[in-house]
């Protein structure tokens, strides 16, 4: 009755193992520096399990999932005492293009689905090819347990096509598969589903504000998203941590002209080097650029204006395009705990109906933070990735 959530980075591989019968998590860790000198954590909170960042070699993903089932089954360290107890596996995939648009059972190393993955590695190369990784380790150690994808990209697929299609030839749309996808797809998808539950009623028109160090804002009408602010990639939409979000697309080719920026380190320069970081010059972390715009840096301000102006923007546009609001969900690290930025982000929208309660707002664990009359409701709900990924793969095995 277990499910192991795996989410496999080039170097990185997280897990989570679930109880199923109460959805609980009952045990994480994080592999890192896989292929190099490798770091191991693990956490089994019920049996007060804190093992922090120790040395073990782990040269490939195939070891680092030994290293992972050797743990959770160890009569010390672990919580299972078989690796049989672990019904299926479910891996967290960040781009299925439009291939896979659900959550889908491996059919083997070289059925449809895993060919299907691999043609992703086109759209979201360094992710995808992690992913196979991950998951080709997952096999070679537990090649009797069934293995689940879940896309990030999967809830959006609900977009009519005039929000996913870019105005561009539609031939190298239809040759390249350039369009817009949208991520953050499983946090999008469990905080519209609670909020659904907390407005009781299943018809809702919901914005969704997915904001952590990569931001998100999706519509989401009666529980299927119709809009999403990220494109083709993790980089458009809403300023983040140290990506730029949208801009005009022809500073690309001004700005690598000017500064003699050659066209491999250009997608660095709009991941890396802009954002909170780059309008700042303090940091890509919220925190540090709230501590230095309250210390009177009109810069780290700026950052924090710029994100709040962008949100409102996308709140009124989503609002126009379901024709209709009745709530606003605010997630994930910067969504759930920086109340200042759900204020901001919040007022001078009692046109739209949306009226902020400051004493909710600012409480210890708010859920509920607009004022009793506010028409539109909003609310902070923490997001949950890994819970949708253990229950779809849950549910899948069980069909
Ligand atoms: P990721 O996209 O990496 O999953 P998170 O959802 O963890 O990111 O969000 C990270 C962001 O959340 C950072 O900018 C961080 O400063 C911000 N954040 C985390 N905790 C707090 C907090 N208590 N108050 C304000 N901001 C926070």
């Amino acid at each position: 009755m277990f499910v192991l959530v795996v989410n496999a980075g080039s170097s990185s591989l997280k897990y989570q193992l679930f109880d199923m019968e109460t959805s609980e998590m009952i045990a994480k860790g994080l592999c890192e520096r896989i292929g190099t000198d490798g770091l191991y954590t693990h956490q089994v909170p019920s049996k007060n399990v804190s093992i922090k960042k120790i040395e073990i070699a782990m040269p490939n993903h195939s070891e680092a999932v030994s290293t992972v089932i050797k743990y959770l089954t160890d009569a010390e360290t672990g919580c299972i005492s078989d690796m049989s107890e672990i019904s299926a596996v479910g891996h967290r995939i960040v781009h299925g293009g439009p291939w896979l648009i659900d959550s889908v059972l491996i059919d083997g190393p070289d059925g449809r689905v895993l060919t299907d993955l691999r043609k992703c590695i086109d759209l979201a190369p360094l992710h995808t090819k992690a992913h196979l990784q991950g998951i080709e380790g997952c096999l070679s150690v537990m090649p009797d347990v069934p293995q689940v994808l879940v896309m990030d990209t999967a809830f959006h697929q609900t977009m009519p096509q005039k929000a996913f299609m870019y105005p561009i030839p539609y031939d190298l749309y239809e040759k390249h598969a350039v369009r817009r996808y949208g991520f953050h797809g499983t946090s999008h998808r469990y905080v519209s589903g609670k909020a659904l539950e907390i407005l009781g009623n299943p018809d809702a028109k919901i914005v969704t504000c997915h904001l952590g160090n990569g931001s998100s804002i999706s519509a989401v009408n009666a529980g299927k998203c119709v809009d999403t602010s990220m494109g083709f990639t993790p980089l458009e939409g809403v300023i983040m941590g140290s990506r730029c979000g949208a801009i005009d697309p022809a500073v690309v080719p001004f700005l690598m002209e000017k500064e003699n920026i050659p066209v491999e380190k250009m997608g660095d320069w709009m991941n890396k080097q802009c954002g909170f970081l780059g309008v700042s010059g303090v940091s890509s972390d919220l925190r540090d650029v709230r501590n230095a715009a309250d210390g009177g840096n009109e810069r780290a301000q700026l950052a924090l204006d710029i994100l709040a102006y962008q949100i409102k923007k996308y709140v009124g546009g989503y609002a126009a395009a379901m024709n209709g609001l009745d709530c606003v969900v605010f997630t994930a690290g910067i969504g759930e705990n920086d109340a200042t930025m759900r204020a901001m982000a919040m007022k001078d929208l009692e046109f739209l109906g949306i009226k902020l309660d400051e004493e909710k707002n600012n409480s210890k664990d708010p859920t509920v933070i607009s004022a009793d009359d506010s028409r539109v409701k909003v609310l902070v709900i923490p997001t949950n990735e890994e819970l949708v990924i253990a229950s779809d793969t849950w549910n899948i095995v069980n069909q």
